[in-house]
């Protein structure tokens, strides 16, 4: 190590300041949010210079390269805590409950079925966030709003604490306040404590919205090539 602050370790300090700065207008804790830095296709170096700042907590979106990446990395910081963010084949449901601490995907029946039976044959059972596609975008990964309600209690009925929140990506142009105000009440409805909402460009609408995780990867690790 050098004297010199590594751009990701300032940017992840001002990235928490801002965290903690919105947490005080709204009138919360700044220790209620979590910050996810979101790592995709950053090298394992950049995840190794946020580690040595003191993050601990990470979002990948492809299985592949979370298992390329990761497992070394937990070696030397038993304590980091992994969650998966992009959406989940069923074909990837074996790898993604062996790697990761946190799926937060979790958007249909079949994939719910997919990683039961995974979970089964790993005994792991990684905390489930369920998504919810809030803009009914086609190309996203997402429950339906309509279908929420059925869905979060289905899951909760077979995966009981494990489900531990809702995530959602609102549509990229949008204003995404309404997004998350909904997502936050079905969370209230369904007496879900986490809220994943919010990234690099809007994540202080989502904590006064609410969010108890933000996902944030541009502010921390720069713009994506
Ligand atoms: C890439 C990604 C993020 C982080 O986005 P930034 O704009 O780089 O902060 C957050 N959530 C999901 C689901 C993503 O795919």
């Amino acid at each position: 190590m050098n004297d010199t602050v590594s751009p990701i370790a300032a940017n992840l300090a001002q990235v928490q300041a801002r965290i903690a700065a919105a947490a005080s207008a709204a009138g919360r804790a700044p220790e209620e949010i979590t910050l996810v830095a979101v790592s995709k296709t950053k090298p394992a170096a950049a995840v190794r210079a946020a580690l040595a700042a003191g993050q601990r907590v990470f979002g990948e979106n492809r299985v592949q390269e979370a298992a390329e990446k990761f497992p070394a990395l937990r070696a030397e910081y038993p304590d980091l805590r992994l969650h998966l963010i992009g959406g989940l084949q069923t074909n990837k449901a074996r790898d993604a409950v062996r790697l990761a601490d946190v799926i937060e995907t979790l958007d249909r029946p079949r994939l719910a079925d997919a990683l039961a039976a995974a979970m089964e044959k790993e005994a792991r059972r990684p905390d489930l966030l369920i998504e919810v596609n809030t803009g009914a975008e086609p190309q996203k990964s997402g429950i339906p709003r309509d279908q929420a309600d059925a869905f979060i209690d289905a899951c909760r009925a077979r995966f009981g604490a494990q489900l531990v929140g809702l995530m959602c990506v609102p549509p990229v142009g949008e204003d995404p306040r309404p997004h998350f105000t909904w997502l936050a009440a079905c969370a209230r409805r369904h007496g879900l404590g986490v809220l994943s909402m919010g990234m690099s460009a809007d994540f202080e609408v989502a904590i006064a919205c609410g969010a108890t995780w933000v996902r944030v990867g541009t502010a921390i690790f720069g713009a994506r090539g």
